[in-house]
């Protein structure tokens, strides 16, 4: 018998939004708060529908070989990245690309963002003091949930992630893409994520997947101190999007700029 080796991406697994395989169950909720909790969620396979198979694990294995290879380091964003499966957030039409580095389209004029990308940011975040100090991502505000990929990824690297989404038919999808992934840490809510989402703050990690003008006050605000915010900002002197670093100090807010990006705008307003 010929030995299987890789079928992607004609062997991928498809998961149906919403369905759970015949004789699984989900992974009990368990509470989380320490930092051994965290390591241990990490370590442990997400709690995945099964089906999901060998063929796009090996797949997601080769994605961060290559990651690595680009001198991504980041250890918890690589296993987190081995973990979630990039493709059950993709159309179906694109899910062949769905381990390349490169951005797709999930409507409505939005697009899921490089792995390569996702990964530098959720690496800066855990260069931040608190994130180094607990090992985890804390208590995280996401602005743009978009597909829910990353907030998968959160959800792995966080305590609790409040995901916030202001284009109600897409913050839809990405409830019925995550609740076969569904952590009990993880809130998805609709809402224009200009205001940050007040009810749960502060939060030790803000990350913006799209990007303004200006840094809305409110995630600023919204920052405990130690905390650690990502987003990408229109500045003028780069003439373009770049990274922006932002740590809240007990008295003040530092911030760095780093590479050229190009994330889809930050609108205000429900749509
Ligand atoms: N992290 C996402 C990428 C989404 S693209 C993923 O993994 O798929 C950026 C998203 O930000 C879009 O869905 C867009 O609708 C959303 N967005 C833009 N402005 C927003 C705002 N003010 N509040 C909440 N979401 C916003």
């Amino acid at each position: 018998m010929k030995p299987r080796g890789p079928r992607f991406p004609i062997g991928l697994d498809r998961v149906s939004p919403g369905a759970q395989a015949p004789g699984t169950t989900q992974r009990p909720q368990r509470p989380v708060h320490e930092a051994a909790a965290d390591a241990r969620r990490r370590s442990a396979p997400i709690g995945l529908p099964s089906g999901l198979g060998l063929d796009s694990v090996a797949v997601r294995a080769r994605m961060v070989q290559r990651l690595r290879a680009q001198g991504l380091l980041c250890e918890p964003v690589l296993q987190a990245l081995e973990q979630v499966p990039r493709h059950h957030f993709v159309d179906p039409a694109l899910v062949a690309q769905a381990y390349e580095d490169t951005a797709l389209p999930i409507g409505h004029g939005q697009t899921i963002s490089k792995p390569s990308v996702v990964a530098r940011m959720l690496a800066l975040l855990f260069e931040g003091r608190s994130a180094r100090q607990r090992g985890s991502l804390g208590r995280v505000l996401e602005i743009g949930t978009g597909s829910g990929y990353q907030a998968a990824l959160l959800g792995v690297l966080g305590t609790q992630v409040i995901s916030v989404e202001r284009l109600r038919p897409l913050h839809e999808r990405a409830r019925t893409l995550l609740q076969p992934l569904r952590r009990a840490n993880m809130r998805l809510v609709w809402a224009d994520g200009c205001q940050g989402h007040p009810p749960n703050a502060p939060y030790d990690t803000v990350i913006a997947a799209a990007g303004g003008e200006a840094l809305p006050q409110s995630w600023l605000d919204q920052m405990a101190p130690g905390a650690r915010l990502v987003a990408p900002l229109h500045t003028r002197a780069a003439g373009g999007q770049v990274l922006m670093v932002v740590d809240r100090t007990e008295t003040d807010w530092v911030r760095q700029v780093h590479e050229a990006v190009h994330f889809v705008p930050l609108k205000s307003g429900l749509g």
